[in-house]
């Protein structure tokens, strides 16, 4: 695949509604070694409220789905990853202003917009033990990748690699954001949910566009 559409967007975002659904379980396990075990059901609940916006307007575009994806996150979970995956959507919405399609020098800018407004929303720095965990190295990959003349296939392939070691990462680290970090030393030999759920959301994107 060579450009991602607006249907792809939407194929995207009905598969990660079904990925959490079918990890709803898995992450709340997660979230409750180290949290408040309910990032499964934030997950389910914020993919299931974007699903019924998406059903209750059509988006004209992909920066109006990116927003509508947004919205529904931001309106419907409660936890901490609403807002902020809610942030990333939003910051990608901007950043795709007047695209019909993303090429994969977009796919990487929507993306980078995505997690600047994590890091800025979060305060979050690399091994900090969240998601940034996985956005970043993820980031840094597709990036890397480009620069050697991937192309989105390729580019993606690198992702999911990187995305996949950066959640095992999370393991051995000592939690220093969110709440996890209460915990402090008894954080560490757990691997982070909301870096797990971000696994999942750049494992079905790779799944889909590869
Ligand atoms: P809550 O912690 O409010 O219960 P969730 O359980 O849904 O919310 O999400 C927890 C996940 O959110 C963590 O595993 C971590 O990856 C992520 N997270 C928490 N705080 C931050 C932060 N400041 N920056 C980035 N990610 C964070
Ligand atoms: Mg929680």
């Amino acid at each position: 695949m060579i450009n991602i559409s607006l249907e792809n967007i939407l194929e995207w975002v009905h598969g990660l509604r079904r990925v959490y659904a079918e990890n709803r379980q898995l992450l709340t396990e997660l979230d409750s070694a180290i949290g408040d075990a309910d990032h499964g059901v934030n997950m389910d609940r914020g993919f299931t409220a974007v699903i019924h916006a998406l059903k209750q307007s059509t988006p004209a575009d992909i920066p109006a789905a990116f927003n509508a994806v947004s919205m529904a996150l931001i309106r419907s979970v409660g936890g901490a990853s609403g807002p902020l995956y809610g942030t990333f959507f939003l910051r990608a919405s901007i950043a795709g202003k007047g695209k019909d399609v993303l090429d994969a020098d977009d796919w990487i800018a929507v993306f980078d917009a995505g997690l600047d407004g994590v890091l800025q929303r979060g305060k979050a720095r690399l091994n900090d033990k969240t998601m940034v965990d996985v956005l970043w190295p993820t980031l840094e990959a597709m990036k890397q990748a480009r620069q050697k003349g991937a192309g989105l296939g390729e580019m993606l392939r690198q992702a999911v690699i990187a995305a996949e070691a950066g959640m095992k990462n999370t393991i051995p680290l000592q939690a220093k954001k969110g709440r996890a970090s209460y915990l402090g030393e008894r954080s560490i030999g757990h691997q982070d949910p909301g870096a797990t759920s971000s696994y999942l959301l750049v494992r079905k994107a790779e799944e889909l566009w590869r």
